[in-house]
């Protein structure tokens, strides 16, 4: 089963490999957006590694609310609520559990699911992270279903959330920045579904 030390793991691996991806997750987001997801991840997390120095995050629950509550006071921009939703989402969902366990992962990727629907009030299709997070959940649901351990549930999840940050390549943005390009924003990858993918590939491989 998965413990506080894994979440802490996670969100360590998050800063490394977003900062790894800090100008890709960019130039997605020129095309489409800003140019500054990258920026706004990389900044985040790195906030969010800083707090974890500290210590005293006994369970998953508080390392995820932890990492809520930094990503929202620093991130600015669309993806700093939506990610810091999703973060406190899935710490209340697990309470003040010790261990997670198959179930509670898909409980939790659920939950924190729902709360980037319930902030950001998109549906899957309308190019945005949500078209990573919700097939994620769906595999996550369907491995769990089938007895895959944690670590498996986890990798279900990073598959599917890749490959559906890749579907989101021909679709018109309905929500955010992009939205505002309409047709023009077809051919470029969304850069939040991306970061949403990166995100799910670093739990699955600091699980293992
Ligand atoms: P901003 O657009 O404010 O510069 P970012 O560039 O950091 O913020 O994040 C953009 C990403 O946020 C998009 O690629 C998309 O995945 C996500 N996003 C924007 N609006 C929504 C929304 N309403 N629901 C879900 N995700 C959204
Ligand atoms: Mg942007
Ligand atoms: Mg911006």
């Amino acid at each position: 089963a998965l413990t506080a030390q894994w979440a802490e793991a996670w969100i360590r691996e998050c800063s490394q490999v977003l900062t790894e991806h800090r100008t890709a997750l960019i130039e997605l987001d020129r095309a489409i957006g800003d140019a500054d997801h990258g920026e706004n991840m990389q900044r985040g997390f790195a906030a969010v590694v800083a707090k974890l120095d500290a210590g005293g995050q006994e369970t998953p629950g508080a390392v995820f609310k932890l990492t809520a509550m930094t990503l929202m006071s620093t991130v600015g921009g669309a993806a700093g609520p939506l990610y810091g939703t999703a973060f406190l989402r899935a710490a209340t969902a697990l309470g003040d559990a010790a261990e997670i366990d198959p179930a509670a992962v898909v409980g939790f990727l659920t939950a924190a699911r729902d709360g980037v629907v319930a902030r950001g009030k998109a549906e899957p299709g309308d190019k945005t992270m949500i078209d990573a997070w919700t097939p994620a959940v769906e595999a996550a649901g369907t491995a769990q279903s089938a007895g895959a351990s944690a670590v498996e549930v986890l990798e279900a999840a990073a598959n599917a959330a890749q490959a559906g940050a890749l579907a989101t390549e021909p679709l018109i943005a309905r929500k955010g920045r992009a939205s505002y390009l309409g047709e023009r924003s077809a051919g470029h990858r969304d850069p939040g579904a991306q970061s949403s993918a990166l995100i799910l590939q670093a739990a699955a491989d600091t699980a293992g």
